[in-house]
């Protein structure tokens, strides 16, 4: 398997379960002061479907996600809410917890929010110190001094310099060293959530809880890190430096993976912006699996641009998808050996090459359509697919092969109306059926029907 790596700007073999069965997978997690838009699920769809793969693959995954439970938006909203900053994080933490069940994002091992970490942050803070890589600008908090180290801007590709004109979350003080210097530990503000410790009462800076949180679970280098494409710079950037610096070891993180965005009208799908749809609002008309096929349907990397006509693109190719493998009967003896192979070869070959999700759901429908399997034997093999892709394949079609007495009658008259040539009445009574909500098509087999799927 080839995977893009950030940091090589290049496709990079990943090693295979016999040369490395464990993989430590750290993605940043939400900033849980809002429900979760379906931007998130973009990415999280994306490390669910990656980290299960792997899984599916023999790879012993450990898949680990920090919660940003304490930052400026937590504190504002809370305070906006008359609520205690822990409380509002807690209940939009369960909300995002209740959200990633109902799209059926399992896969994740470990989420770690960053206020159980306050003594292993102060405690990165401190090597960091000690090592002059850190200071202090009193009443304001603990900086972090880019200009000491040498390659700072390898990952996003900026110089130090360059660093100051930074995309998002740059931390504001005048009394920095350098522009792009950015804070470790906030001095806490009168009213804000405080914790004492070795470094003087405050709060985490953003970035420091990643890699607290990291070197808690998996040591100080661990083997690829994830998020969106915004998180290249300043947040990884700064991850990667702190680590690098507080433990002298590169690399910090074997392969960096960043997903492309969801957008709206080409624009990124954020709450700042007010163009979002929440999860919660798009799975009361939709099913969770149109999401992950409007993911697993563009490759990672890619934007998405999202729209209702592409809900609705989507919502009819997974209907198309769960029809023809609805019709597939499941009786006879499934083909095993080389064709069988072949498909396989074909489905992975794809995700091998930079997760090609895409490709390997081309190749699912050109396997329903080949003449070279019999059905059960691509039943078998869609099922197995449908095991990484996770887009409730069985689940659907057996509701749609729960066919009422009344529309077998039907279905068994349709038939004999054909054998008898009297297509007017055959025809008047597929449309029947249809209008009942039935699909009817006429296979090598004889005639099936299956209630629409979507
Ligand atoms: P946040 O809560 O803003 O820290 O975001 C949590 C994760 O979701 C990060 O990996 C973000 O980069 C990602 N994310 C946020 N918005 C989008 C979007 N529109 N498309 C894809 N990923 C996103």
């Amino acid at each position: 398997m080839e995977i893009y790596n950030t940091l090589s700007r290049k496709k990079e073999n990943f090693p295979s379960p016999d040369e490395q069965k464990k993989i430590r997978l750290f993605v940043c997690g939400p900033t849980v002061y809002d429900d979760a838009h379906v931007g998130h699920a973009r990415t999280y769809l994306f490390f669910d479907f990656f980290a299960s793969y792997l899984r599916s693959l023999g790879y012993a995954v450990n898949y680990l996600q920090n919660i940003t439970d304490i930052d400026d938006k937590i504190i504002a909203r809370a305070a906006e809410r008359n609520m205690a900053p822990a409380d509002l994080a807690q209940q939009f933490l369960d909300s995002y917890k209740d959200d990633m069940r109902a799209l059926g994002v399992d896969a994740v091992t470990t989420y770690a929010p960053a206020t159980d970490f306050i003594s292993q942050i102060a405690a990165q803070v401190e090597r960091l110190i000690d090592k002059g890589f850190a200071y202090k600008i009193d009443g304001d908090g603990w900086y972090f001094d880019i200009a000491k180290d040498e390659d700072y801007g390898k990952l996003s590709g900026r110089t130090a310099a360059q660093a100051e004109d930074g995309v998002s979350r740059i931390d504001d003080s005048d009394a920095k060293r350098n522009r792009g210097d950015f804070c470790l530990w906030k001095f806490s503000k009168p009213n804000e959530p405080v914790w004492q410790t070795s470094l003087g009462p405050g709060r985490p800076g953003w970035h420091i809880e990643d890699t607290a949180i990291s070197e808690y679970y998996f040591g100080p280098q661990y083997d690829v890190h994830g998020g969106a494409d915004d998180l290249k710079f300043p947040h990884h950037e700064a991850e990667l430096a702190q680590q690098e610096s507080a433990s002298g070891l590169k690399p910090f993180v074997r392969w960096w993976m960043h997903t492309g965005f969801l957008l709206v009208n080409g624009k990124k799908m954020a709450k700042s912006a007010g163009n979002f749809v929440t999860i919660k609002e798009f799975l009361r008309t939709q099913p969770p699996e149109v999401l992950r096929w409007i993911m697993l349907a563009h490759h990672y990397r890619s934007p998405v641009d999202f729209s209702e006509a592409l809900v609705a693109q989507a919502r009819a190719a997974l209907g198309n998808l769960y029809e023809r493998f609805a019709i597939l009967s499941d009786g006879g003896i499934a083909d095993d050996g080389p064709d069988v192979e072949v498909w396989r070869d074909r489905f992975h070959a794809s995700l091998g090459d930079d997760l090609n999700t895409p490709q390997a759901l081309a190749v699912v429908f050109d396997l329903l359509k080949t003449e070279g399997l019999s059905p059960s034997g691509k039943r078998r093999l869609i099922l197995e697919f449908d095991a990484v892709l996770k887009l409730g394949i069985a689940a659907h079609a057996a509701d749609m092969q729960d066919i009422p007495p009344e529309i077998s009658e039907k279905l068994k008259r349709y038939e004999q109306f054909r054998i008898d040539k009297q297509f007017v009445q055959s025809d008047a009574l597929r449309k029947e059926i249809e209008s009942l909500g039935y699909e009817v098509r006429d296979t090598a087999e004889g005639s099936r029907v299956a209630k629409k799927a979507l």
